[in-house]
């Protein structure tokens, strides 16, 4: 084991190696969106979601958010102002819980939309 001394911590702790750190991220992604969530910089080399995926129809999920039947859908309501968003506003891509291993646009919506305390 190759520790290093953590000042703060007044401990010794296992050095974060470079290996160390993709092993985790690797765990991170196995357990699903709710790792990857926190992970935003890999959002980047996730594939975006399908619209015709099962769980995207099932959602009325849009890339395009103004696409979406005005009946279904408030004209404010998009994917960066989604609490499962795990993008900043500003973030054309990013993962969702919703649809783990995958990102959703920022300019989207779905049915699942839920307002960002
Ligand atoms: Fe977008 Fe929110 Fe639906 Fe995820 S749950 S696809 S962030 S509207």
């Amino acid at each position: 084991m190759n520790n290093e001394w953590n000042q703060d911590k007044g401990a010794w702790l296992p050095k974060l190696t470079r290996r160390r750190f993709f092993k985790t991220v690797g765990a991170a992604s196995a357990l699903g969106a709710a790792g990857l969530n926190s992970l935003q910089a890999w959002a980047d080399e996730l594939p975006r979601v399908s619209e015709d995926s099962e769980m995207a129809l099932a959602l009325n999920y849009k890339h395009d958010a103004q696409t979406v039947d005005a009946a279904k859908r408030a004209s404010d309501r998009y994917c960066y102002n989604c609490s499962l968003f795990a993008g900043a506003e500003d973030d054309a891509w990013a993962g969702c819980s919703i649809f783990p291993g995958k990102v959703v646009a920022g300019r989207g919506w779905c049915s699942a939309w839920s307002p960002k305390q």
